[in-house]
């Protein structure tokens, strides 16, 4: 029987999203790949109560995570209705809704029914009552905004989710939403692009509009699904992502593509004592928008690996400069 680290809220820190009574763990574990029907069970326990034992306390879930998908939600679901059980009103759970789930033109974008509809499904298959955030997934270019708000507002009316994010909206989108959003008095808190050092659009786009909202960003594959580490330092290993047939979104190409890059980069890192790992997912939070950063796992001595980020989290502007120009900025 699982019993929790009584040090966890030791060494995490926990940042305000935004203006919101909400703290969220800096590291934020997210259970895109490793979770699916086709990995080991016991591994995902073992990834849970690390993450949970070393004070992360954001655990980030979508409709289709797996594969197969809703395969994720439904052992997280395992998970927590047995060894996490406890620990329910510790945690901060999410979900989404907005790409494609199921069949027909229902499952998938932004309209009242697709997301109450998937809401329903994601609650079933977690076992839960609720979710703390409950994110549209992508911007619907065709389903007017007001719809997409008003049913993620009814979300929280009912009493399924307590805050509401957007995923993948740009700076000019989220301004719109968030006019919606601010009319109903939805607690719309947060919005999730992909940040990293390779992917910094949100930079000139989506930061400033979230700076002048007062709302908070949390970024999503902060290490480029494993680019930003040490693993492929000396060639593709057997066990890692890029490797894998079920991650069909890394491959062969961006290992090649980037490795140079990151082979300075892990040079910077090591003069600060630092992992690679550990430095991106630093550099990651040295912007006040960022309130948390979403890493994955697949064996939990990563996740030992990249909370020690949060032992150094200072840049000088010497190494802020050095990384640029390597990134080419
Ligand atoms: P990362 O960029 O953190 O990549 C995770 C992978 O990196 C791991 O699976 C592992 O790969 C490798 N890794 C992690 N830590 C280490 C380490 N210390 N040393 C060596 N390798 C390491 O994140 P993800 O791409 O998985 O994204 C994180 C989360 O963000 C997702 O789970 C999801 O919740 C969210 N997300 C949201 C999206 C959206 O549209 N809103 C889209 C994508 C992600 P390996 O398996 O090779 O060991």
């Amino acid at each position: 029987m699982y019993s929790a680290n009584s040090e966890r809220y030791s060494n995490m820190i926990y940042n305000r999203v935004g203006r919101s009574g909400l703290k969220l763990s800096a590291l934020g574990l997210g259970l895109w790949h490793n979770f699916g029907s086709v990995d080991s069970f016991e591994n995902q326990k073992a990834i849970i109560h690390e993450a949970f034992d070393k004070g992360i306390t954001y655990f980030d879930l979508a409709n289709n995570y797996g594969p197969i998908p809703g395969s994720a939600e439904e052992n997280f679901g395992r998970i927590m209705a047995h060894d996490m059980k406890a620990y329910r009103d510790e945690m901060i759970i999410s979900s989404k809704a907005g790409y494609d789930m199921w069949p027909g033109p229902y499952g998938e974008w932004g309209s009242r029914k697709n997301i109450i509809a998937s809401a329903d499904q994601s609650l079933k298959r977690l076992g839960l009552d609720y979710v703390d955030i409950f994110y549209s997934h992508r911007y619907d270019p065709e389903t007017p905004v007001e719809e997409t708000a008003r049913a993620l507002n009814q979300l929280v009316n009912s009493g399924k989710a307590l805050y509401i994010g957007i995923s993948n909206y740009n700076g000019e989108q989220t301004e719109r939403i968030a006019k919606v959003f601010s009319d109903l008095g939805t607690p719309f808190i947060i919005s999730q692009p992909q940040y990293n050092m390779f992917q910094r659009g949100s930079e000139n786009d989506l930061f400033p509009v979230l700076s002048k909202l007062n709302k908070a960003a949390v970024g999503f594959s902060s290490l480029a699904q494993g680019l930003l580490t040490d693993k492929y330092l000396n060639g593709i290993p057997e066990d890692s992502r890029a490797h894998k047939s079920t991650s069909p979104f890394l491959g062969e190409t961006q290992v090649d593509e980037t490795l140079a890059a990151v082979k300075q980069l892990n040079e910077v890192a090591n003069r600060r004592g630092q992992t690679l790992a550990e430095m991106a997912l630093a550099w990651n939070l040295r912007r006040p928008e960022v309130a948390s950063v979403l890493i994955g796992a697949s064996r939990p001595e990563q996740i030992d690996d990249n909370v020690k980020a949060l032992e150094n989290l200072e840049f000088s502007d010497d190494e802020l400069t050095e990384i640029d120009l390597i990134l080419g900025k």
